[in-house]
């Protein structure tokens, strides 16, 4: 790489999307102010492969991966200055894993804001924070998953308010928990959330340009997201071939959250409690992930995203071990990284910015030893060892 004039050029055999389609560029680009400025074609083989950076659409920057959700509200009430070092330092990892941007998809409690607020004074000071898409709070109602550390909301008026307060709090997207935990005696969960509440969430989130997405496991409630166009749905572990059939019809994205899943069967199995419903969720979310990955006459399913549930219950920020597993789940390569770039750029609606290596695009890259496409699934499961780099905005992040 040279630097002149505030102008530096990188040399490097780049994995692009153009049109949907991977293409092979031998090329230079040329990078000021964070921003792709030019590329040009060369002849000569480069030391390095680049990709876009990875969008990782699922995660909790509030949550530290803890089994427990104790310890992070703890933090969080009580020591909130050792809780922005620790994101900080998750954030800096984060990147260094390749992941440049990120849906955060709500934290625990409710008195987040000022939390958020270090994270954004990090990155204005030049730590390398991913770009982050948030929801200021999860909304739920009485009985939901998770509800007390939702906002719970007990009337229309209330909701209405609610979604005002995420717009101005400067949200991109809206998450609602609209289901109850696996309940054990039958193994279903229970939709809870008022349908009326729904038509309003999907109005008013449509009139202001939130995201809307949906917790949805059991078919009841990837029922409502389908009934509702929702945005994206997470998890979606008991979707139905024809589900997932009509969420790509819709353009509704999938956030399968296998790292989340795999990581809470492993804790289950190790701590000896939990296993059962562990385990009934990791089987359900593999064999739908099965399933869409032959959803087309063998195609895959086109609506995937890297959604990781990092932060969740025992699952790490810095982690590339999602898009492992959805290739060790028969996901070919080449539509992991699709998920994990185009895709998620046009989920958080950023595509004219982000997740592909074009003139006028963020200058968010992946430098590569090998060519990612080319490892094999065995490879995938330490992929980060295949990273020399990352930039982002311009920024050589090395370790
Ligand atoms: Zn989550």
């Amino acid at each position: 790489m040279k630097d002149s004039a505030g102008v530096r050029t990188v040399p490097v055999d780049a994995i692009a999307f153009l049109q949907d389609n991977v293409a092979w560029n031998r090329v230079s680009f040329c990078i000021q102010d964070g921003k792709i400025l030019s590329c040009e074609s060369r002849n000569d083989p480069a030391q390095f492969f680049v990709t876009p950076g990875f969008v990782n659409c699922h995660m909790h920057w509030l949550m530290l991966g803890e089994p427990t959700l104790e310890r992070e509200i703890e933090l969080m009430k009580n020591r909130p200055d050792e809780m922005i070092d620790i994101m900080v330092e998750n954030a800096r990892s984060t990147v260094l894993k390749g992941i440049t941007a990120c849906c955060d998809k709500g934290p625990p409690g409710l008195e987040t804001h000022r939390i958020y607020q270090g994270l954004r004074t990090a990155k204005s000071c030049g730590l390398p924070v991913p770009k982050t898409l948030v929801s200021t709070w999860t909304i739920s109602v009485d009985g939901a998953f998770a509800s007390p550390l939702s906002r719970r909301v007990y009337s229309q008026n209330e909701l209405e308010q609610v979604i005002r307060e995420l717009h101005e709090t400067g949200a991109g997207i809206m998450k609602i928990i609209p289901e109850s935990g696996l309940r054990l005696a039958q193994f279903t969960y229970d939709w809870v959330f008022p349908e009326a509440y729904f038509a309003v969430a999907r109005e008013m989130t449509a009139r202001l340009g939130l995201i809307l997405a949906i917790h949805a496991k059991g078919p009841e409630s990837i029922g409502m997201g389908l009934k509702y166009s929702v945005d994206c749905i997470e998890h979606a572990t008991e979707a139905s071939v024809t589900q997932l059939k009509e969420m790509q019809g819709k353009g509704i994205y999938l956030s399968p959250t296998l790292e989340g899943l795999w990581c809470r069967l492993n804790y289950a199995t190790s701590a000896g409690s939990g296993v059962a419903t562990a385990a009934f969720e990791w089987g359900n979310a593999t064999q739908m992930f099965r399933n869409a990955v032959v959803l087309n006459d063998g195609k895959p399913f086109t609506h995937f995203l890297f959604g990781s549930d990092a932060g969740s219950a025992s699952t790490p920020h810095a982690s590339l071990r999602e898009l492992y597993l959805m290739r060790k789940l028969g996901l070919p390569a080449e539509d992991c990284l699709r998920a994990a770039m185009v895709n998620g750029a046009r989920f958080m609606r950023l595509h004219g910015s982000i997740g592909q290596l074009t003139p006028g695009y963020c200058a968010d890259m992946i430098f590569w030893r090998r060519n990612p496409l080319e490892l094999d699934v065995a490879d995938w499961e330490h992929l980060d060892q295949y990273i020399a780099a990352v930039m982002l905005d311009g920024n050589l992040i090395e370790p």
